[in-house]
């Protein structure tokens, strides 16, 4: 008998009328002849609500706490929904990714999967159950309980769908797939068909925020076939497998924003061997992610370096960088936080040039400066002002045609 592994975010069982609704469907598929796990996030804003409650009550609430709090809230869904599926005379079990053998290491509030034993899973499959998981948690090997960094729902349904060897793992949110802009910024914007786990890995790390970047990368790398698609419809959703070759033909898949970067420039830096060096460690072991960087040519042995960080460690990167410019005797530190950062994705520009081209011209004429470039094989990305993004997301958006149907869904085949 094939599994499907159905993961659903906080959205889809918000309250106890959808709770039902997802009971319904789980039932649903299990009358389809198939095996059903399912993996819940909380209720709606529940995560959002217990870190407000920790902050209440202390300034830095201990991380270990952290995890026990944030825990109780899948706990909570996965009880509901098992008690909900119970009530629609269907057999049903829920478990906490502690008591199915997730097992993560110790990095408290966002610990990474190191094994999945999956062993309660399978006997209680095995007597025909079906089995509920707590999203976004596992247990350390000394039984310290441990989440997955937000929106970690998603890495424990693609680790169980890996693991189980799913026939597929479908993620339902409240959209109805993955589309190719964010349709309240582009009215035309169009469901995606099919993507790669390449696109889609690109498109979280911009802040698509269908699916959590980190279990996007263990999707690409077990290939575990994916499905995103909505809890309040049945509609086909967005496919997500390796690539095909019919994907190729399409140079621009989607455009995403990202609007909650600053961007931070040191002046006047010393033009040597090992002050990038020593710069970018500062940073790295304050714990702070930089996006873009760009250095100026020097003309005059001092050149400026620039990059970009997420809004949030914004004051704790300035503070490195004041401190680091006086350790290498470079000039003042200034930010920015009107930015924002325009990007397009698609594997066809491996094989397709002048898209960067493309891009520019339609930003030049809306007359919308660009400030920084990056690309990689198969994204350009752009740092523009903000106040200027939405009209920059529907140009591009035209320009590339993205309106019109690109590849068919039949040419994308997943693993029977
Ligand atoms: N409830 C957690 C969060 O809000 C995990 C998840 O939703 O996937 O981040
Ligand atoms: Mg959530």
């Amino acid at each position: 008998m094939a599994l499907i592994v159905q993961k659903y975010g906080g959205s889809s069982v918000a309250n106890p009328e959808r709770i039902r609704r997802v009971a319904e469907r789980v039932c649903r598929t299990r009358k389809t002849g198939h095996q059903v796990v399912v993996v819940v996030s909380a209720l709606g804003d529940t995560t959002d609500e217990l870190l407000g409650l920790a902050a209440q009550v202390s300034k830095s609430p201990p991380e270990r706490e952290m995890d026990m709090l944030l825990a109780t809230g899948e706990q909570v869904a996965a009880a509901l929904l098992a008690m909900a599926t119970q009530a629609l005379g269907a057999r049903a079990l829920s478990f906490t990714g502690a008591q199915v053998g997730i097992i993560t290491d110790r990095d408290h509030t966002k610990a990474r999967i190191q094994d999945v034993s999956a062993q309660r899973i399978r006997q209680a499959l095995a007597k025909g159950y079906v089995v509920i998981v707590t999203g976004f948690q596992g247990i350390t090997p000394d039984h310290e309980i441990t989440t997955l960094g937000r929106g970690g729902s998603d890495l424990t349904a693609v680790a169980l769908a890996h693991a189980l060897k799913a026939k597929t793992c479908e993620i339902y949110t409240d959209v109805e797939g993955v589309y190719t802009a964010d349709p309240r910024v582009v009215p035309n914007a169009r469901k995606l068909p099919a993507l790669s786990y390449e696109e889609m890995l690109e498109l979280a790390s911009l802040g698509a925020q269908v699916m959590q970047a980190r279990s996007m990368e263990m999707a690409k790398k077990y290939e575990v076939p994916l499905h995103v698609r909505s809890s309040f419809s049945r509609r086909t959703g967005t496919i997500i497998s390796k690539e095909v070759k019919a994907m190729e033909e399409v140079v621009v898949s989607g455009v995403s924003l990202q609007k909650d970067e600053a961007k931070v420039t040191i002046c006047d830096v010393p033009d040597r061997p090992g002050i990038a060096a020593t710069i970018f460690t500062r940073i790295s072991d304050a714990n702070v992610n930089v996006d873009m960087i760009v250095q100026n040519v020097s003309r005059t042995g001092l050149t400026d370096v620039s990059f970009t960080v997420g809004r949030g460690d914004l004051k704790k990167v300035l503070r490195v960088a004041r401190r680091v410019a006086g350790e290498v005797k470079a000039g003042r530190v200034v930010h920015d936080d009107g930015i924002a950062k325009i990007s397009v994705v698609g594997l066809g520009m491996r094989s397709h040039s002048g898209i960067a081209a493309k891009m520019f011209q339609a930003l030049a004429k809306e007359s919308i400066n660009i400030d920084m470039i990056s690309t990689s094989e198969i994204k350009i990305s752009c740092i523009i002002r903000k106040d200027q993004a939405a009209r920059a997301v529907k140009v591009i958006h035209d320009v590339f045609g993205l309106d019109k149907l690109g590849i068919k869904p039949e040419l994308v085949k997943t693993r029977k």
